[in-house]
């Protein structure tokens, strides 16, 4: 079951990719008719709450009493960035994160509920994460009855709790942001909203198989739990062509596409590793002629196996 704030947060996730693909002055928000409300950057908020920090490559600003929080999320989110950098040999646009609490939120991104994670649309770069999850309203936490015995156990293995499986698996969201910083700066054009959003997934999910495999399985658990919305639209071309339709009115919908791309990521990681980015990035270059949905399922099928009968199966699994 989707949340009944999940349009909103969908439709940060699409902002987000519209700012760091160089198109958000094609997009107004839906959500806010308000009058405008003063300027304030995210920076300035921030600055003005006297806000703690920590150096390193993705600098880390922190509300008080969340020191060890945000320590957390920046190994998580600036060890993406690095690994992504080093593995390419990319320079990356510089970035920070703030992890707030709800009263600081309030501050920082007036705009959104508490915990939508979104990168600011304007330099300097800001990137939100919340320090509990469990205080966001726009949002439900996975179940735990609801999770395959087999792969709950596997994520608990180690004496891992439930609640860190839970907060991980929405920590997926900021790896699936922090991916489009990197589908972006290694130059891939995905083309297509479809394969932008699968891509950011991507990158995220192999960043974490990598280097933190238990997280990885907390995202499949955050994932699994949306297959079961009702989606009447289910071909990737729908995707495309009704993709305002699905932001602004079927977000049960949309949030099936999300994780039914996400359940791809975890089928082509497993034959291809993270070097199937390497294969995109020759395939899918910035500046090349357009290409249809079928165009770049045909291209992918001929890089690994198994894209025309993705393509095909969720196709038929509408209900
Ligand atoms: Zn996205």
């Amino acid at each position: 079951m989707l949340p009944h704030r999940v349009f909103a947060r969908l439709y940060q996730w699409i902002r987000v990719a519209a700012v760091l693909l160089g198109t958000a002055e094609l997009l107004t928000s839906p959500v806010s008719t308000a009058a405008t409300p003063p300027i304030k950057t995210r920076s300035a908020a921030i600055s003005q709450l006297g806000l703690a920090s920590i150096p390193g490559p993705l600098p880390t600003y922190y509300s008080h009493g969340t020191q060890s929080r945000a320590h957390q999320l920046q190994t998580l989110l600036g060890g993406e960035l690095s690994y992504y950098s080093i593995l390419f040999s990319q320079r990356l646009p510089p970035i920070s994160l703030a992890v707030l609490t709800t009263e600081d939120w309030r501050d920082v991104d007036p705009e959104d509920p508490y915990g939508m994670p979104s990168v600011s649309d304007q330099a300097p770069f800001v990137f939100v994460m919340p320090n509990d999850w469990s205080k966001v309203t726009w949002m439900t936490l996975p179940a735990r009855d609801r999770v395959p015995q087999g792969l709950l156990k596997r994520a608990l293995a180690n004496g891992r709790t439930w609640h860190q499986v839970q907060f991980e698996g929405c920590d997926g969201i900021g790896t699936h942001e922090i991916g489009h910083v990197i589908v972006k700066a290694l130059g891939i054009d995905p083309q297509t909203r479809w394969f932008n959003e699968l891509l950011a997934s991507y990158v995220g999910y192999a960043y974490l198989r990598e280097k933190f495999p238990l997280q990885a399985l907390s995202s499949e658990i955050f994932w699994r739990q949306g297959l079961s919305a009702p989606h009447h639209l289910s071909r990737l071309e729908d995707f495309e062509s009704h993709y305002d339709e699905l932001m602004q009115h079927d977000p049960a919908n949309y949030g099936w596409y999300q994780v039914a791309f996400d359940q791809r990521v975890i089928d082509v990681y497993r034959e291809q590793g993270v070097g199937f980015l390497r294969t995109v990035r020759l395939a899918f270059p910035q500046g090349a002629p357009r290409l249809t949905t079928p165009e770049i399922v045909d291209r992918l099928d001929g890089l690994s196996a198994g894209w025309k009968a993705w393509a095909a199966s969720i196709t038929s699994s509408t209900h």
